[in-house]
């Protein structure tokens, strides 16, 4: 790989933190990782995690104003390592961007009309896509020489038939507001359900997966044979599964009702909806160890929390074993489906006449590893398949881009994309991920 820059940043910026994770995509492995959080308030932290020589982290505590003050201090900690955002060896930086609408239907190289369509986006993901284009601009400016690759939460889902992808509302009212069903996680859903089939020992086109990204923010999606058929978040990522503090489905009567009745604003009934609700709404609580250890203690409101947020999933589960027909494997994912056993056997509990199961010795097992965890008898797979979002993004940066083309991993992709409203990408996007 002598001469061939190798390594990828990856950025993952919200509105007032930035994640990131620089990686060698010679061998996938990780050089360093961080995190910022509090930009803009008086204690900003930055924690830097170099992975390549064994070091500690190192914090600082300090006030960082903004995200390009943010950035500065990363590239400073990287710089520290001898892993710069000078260094010839960076490839590429890959940046995580929530919603994509129809028309990237493919991670895309940014250029000021990819900017100007990401902007064009934020009136259907206000809280993300500015975040997400502070991180893009401020990167832009540090290396305004390399390429910037743009991988959307929305691309994996584009492949939704319009069955799955249309609410039943007026049509034109719809599309010229640009309302429909987008779903989210799908980097995450792109690689699990990937995984899933190595774990099987088959190929992505091979099987049909239920994937279970249960984190903070928590979706289901059913995938037929490596592509996306249904996902459970819709135009925002509000709708689907009870989550940390999103309400998931509801009524849609419910915010005329609170207008009406309680006089509440469409801003007051939005951070409700998605600040207020979901786990913390109904315990107090957002943390799934927090809950379950209240649940063990015999509290109720936390038992309640509980039960909505299994019922809700199980209904998922359900559903999309309906919409594939045949489901190969049920994989659980992030922070919650990876590491929360109480939940997993919760959740498949009662399923046996699908031919679901979980054995309590494999569920009860820690490990980073994706494993299966239903008995041998069992006709579908029940897996823990451990995300990697950073590792997903970083591959797709470098395939399209001088890594991948020395490769011939990837074909073009700069600014494409179907447009209109057919809600059906042109291309398999599972083959593009597997690039
Ligand atoms: P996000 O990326 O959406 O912020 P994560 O995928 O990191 O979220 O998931 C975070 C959530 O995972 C926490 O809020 C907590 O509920 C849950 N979680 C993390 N570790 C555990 C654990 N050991 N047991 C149960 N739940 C856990």
């Amino acid at each position: 790989m002598t001469g061939t820059p190798t390594r990828v940043l990856v950025l993952n910026s919200g509105s007032s933190s930035v994640k990131y994770q620089l990686l060698d995509m010679s061998d996938g492995s990780r050089l360093a990782q961080g995190l910022v959080e509090r930009i803009g308030e008086e204690t900003s932290r930055l924690a830097h995690t170099p992975l390549h020589d064994g070091g500690g982290t190192r914090e600082r505590l300090a006030p960082i104003p903004d995200h390009a003050a943010a950035l500065e201090a990363v590239a400073e900690e990287l710089a520290a390592d001898g892993l710069g955002l000078d260094s010839p060896e960076l490839a590429a930086i890959g940046h995580r961007v929530v919603h994509g609408g129809l028309r990237f239907t493919e991670p895309t190289v940014i250029d000021d009309e990819v900017i100007a369509e990401i902007e064009r986006l934020v009136p259907v993901a206000p809280l993300h896509n500015p975040a997400n284009l502070l991180g893009i601009r401020t990167a832009m400016s540090l290396r305004p020489d390399l390429p910037q690759v743009a991988v959307f939460d929305t691309a994996f889902h584009t492949t939704m038939p319009e069955s799955a992808a249309r609410y039943a509302i007026d049509v034109e009212t719809a599309d010229a507001h640009r309302i429909r069903r987008y779903g989210f996680h799908g980097t995450s859903h792109a690689y699990v359900s990937r995984e899933t089939a190595r774990l099987l020992g088959k190929e992505p086109e091979e099987v049909n997966v239920i994937v279970l990204h249960l984190g903070n923010g928590a979706s289901a999606s059913a995938v037929r044979g490596g592509r996306c058929v249904d996902t459970s978040m819709g135009l925002t990522p509000l709708e689907g599964l009870v989550m940390g503090t999103r309400s998931g489905d509801v009524d849609p009567a419910v915010t005329f009702h609170l207008k009406r009745v309680a006089g509440m604003s469409a801003d007051e009934i939005d951070v409700l909806l998605n600040k207020r609700s979901g786990l913390v709404g109904l315990c107090g609580d957002n943390d799934m160890r927090e809950i379950r250890r209240r649940v063990d203690e015999g509290d109720e409101r936390a038992a309640l929390a509980f039960d909505v947020y299994i019922h809700r999933l199980k209904k998922y589960i359900g559903a999309y074993y309906a919409v594939l027909g045949r489901v190969d494997a049920v994989a659980f994912t992030a922070g919650v489906g990876e590491n929360a056993a109480p939940v997993r056997e919760a959740a498949i509990a009662g399923l046996e006449e699908l031919g679901l199961a979980v054995d309590a010795g494999l569920n009860a097992v820690r490990s980073g590893e994706a494993r299966v965890i239903s008995p041998e008898y069992a006709r579908v797979a029940v897996a823990v398949v451990p995300t990697d979002e950073e590792l997903e993004i970083a591959r797709q940066t470098f395939a399209l881009t001088a890594g991948g083309a020395t490769e011939g991993a990837t074909e073009g992709g700069s600014g494409g994309g179907s447009g209109g409203m057919s809600g059906n990408a042109p291309e398999n996007t599972a083959e593009k991920v597997n690039a």
